[in-house]
């Protein structure tokens, strides 16, 4: 085998394998509780992405965009905050999604 240079791109630079992750990480929580996007930062922080707020929030707002995901807002002491809840059809989503997952695990990690 011929050597070729491997560039070893750190994790932020395979942030578009992971993109699904995270918005079905983002439906999974949404669809348990309403959801906010500091919230949901620190979450994902948690289980190891580190995500922006120019990152987070437009995949909130396109999940939204896309019928997935309802905003509403709620008096969060002297201000308000905005919270997404998954909807009917973001749940149906994620439960479709859930069977890809579960698929992919079996080969990743069980390697049948
Ligand atoms: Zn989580």
């Amino acid at each position: 085998m011929s050597k070729t240079k491997v560039e070893y791109l750190s994790p932020a630079d395979h942030r578009d394998l992971y993109s699904g992750l995270i918005r079905l990480h983002v439906l999974h929580h949404a669809a348990h509780e309403p959801i906010f996007g500091l919230g949901m930062a620190e979450e994902l922080a948690r289980h190891g992405y580190r995500i922006s707020p120019g990152t987070l929030y437009p995949l909130l707002h396109g999940l939204e965009k896309r019928g997935l995901l309802r905003s509403s807002e709620i008096q969060n002491g002297k201000s308000r905050r905005k919270v997404y809840r998954a909807t009917a059809a973001g749940r149906k989503a994620l439960q479709a999604a859930t069977g890809k997952v579960r698929e992919l695990f079996r080969e990743l990690i069980e390697g049948r």
